[in-house]
């Protein structure tokens, strides 16, 4: 049950910042975006774009458990672990730092992109949401088949900022170095084929649930992955304009 107030009421409102300079409320409604899809069908690509199209806080928790297999612990140690086997990281540890950032820096609108990727994060992430008196504005589901998929990853290479590019279908235009910032590119370790093959049956299993749960809230879209990534670009781009002025009227 999402936490409520002693009157059983639900949390109020946020109350907007204002324009700066005015004393008018803001006009243009916050975001609040979910990424969701099979890894590799090209989430981070899209959100590349969309951070900068939308000015909102990028979040994928990939880049935060790569950050925190890191760390010189117990914690850190179990990540790395999980992360190498293609499992996932248990739901409170990830839930736990996803949350956090959304305070720090969601506050007018964020992307979440790898998160929830179980029912109990989906969970989580509503419950949190209503005490804050927020909700969610979209699922934005990237599509395509375990084919695709295995071609893309095995393929993918990153620099140490998370920069993403392909072998095929999207070169640098230095080979091995990133077109962003001049850091060398390297493969994932967990884009090595055994790996790959359990990250899809655990998408299968964990994952793909929370499509339908999303799509009878009434906030699913979906995108064609499969498309050449300035396509699903321009389509993503264009179903959030339209979110966003029904969102304001
Ligand atoms: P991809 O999009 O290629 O699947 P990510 O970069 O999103 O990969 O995630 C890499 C790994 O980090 C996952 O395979 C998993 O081990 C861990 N991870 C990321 N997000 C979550 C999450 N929400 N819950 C559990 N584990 C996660
Ligand atoms: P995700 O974040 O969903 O795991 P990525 O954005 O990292 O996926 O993309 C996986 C790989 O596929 C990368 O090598 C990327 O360059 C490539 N890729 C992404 N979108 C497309 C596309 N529409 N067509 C072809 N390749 C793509």
């Amino acid at each position: 049950m999402p936490a409520r107030g002693a009157g059983g009421r639900t949390a109020p409102a946020r109350r907007r910042a204002p324009h700066p300079g005015s004393n008018l409320p803001r006009l243009v409604s916050e975001l609040n975006l979910i990424l969701i899809g099979p890894p590799g069908a090209g989430k981070g690509t899209q959100a590349e774009n969309l951070q900068a199209d939308f000015g909102l806080p990028y979040i994928a928790t990939g880049d935060m458990m790569r950050a925190k297999r890191q760390e010189d612990s117990e914690l850190g140690r179990e990540i790395a672990r999980v992360i190498a086997a293609g499992e996932l990281v248990p739901d409170d540890v990830v839930c736990k730092v996803l949350l956090e950032r959304v305070d720090a820096e969601g506050d007018d609108g964020f992307l979440l992109d790898g998160f929830p990727r179980t029912e109990r994060q989906a969970d989580v992430l509503d419950q949190a949401l209503e005490r804050r008196g927020r909700k969610l504005t979209a699922v934005l589901l990237i599509e395509a088949a375990d084919d695709v998929i295995i071609q893309r990853l095995a393929g993918r290479r990153v620099c140490s900022n998370g920069h993403v590019y392909h072998v095929d279908f999207n070169r640098p235009k230095h080979e091995g170095v990133c077109d962003i910032d001049g850091t060398k590119l390297v493969q994932r370790d967990d884009d090595k084929p055994e790996t790959i093959e359990k990250r899809l049956a655990v998408y299968h299993d964990e994952t793909e649930p929370l499509v339908a749960r999303y799509e009878e809230a009434g906030l699913l879209r979906s995108f064609d992955g499969t498309r050449p990534p300035e396509e699903v670009h321009r389509h993503i781009r264009a179903t959030l304009a339209v979110l966003r002025l029904e969102e304001d009227l």
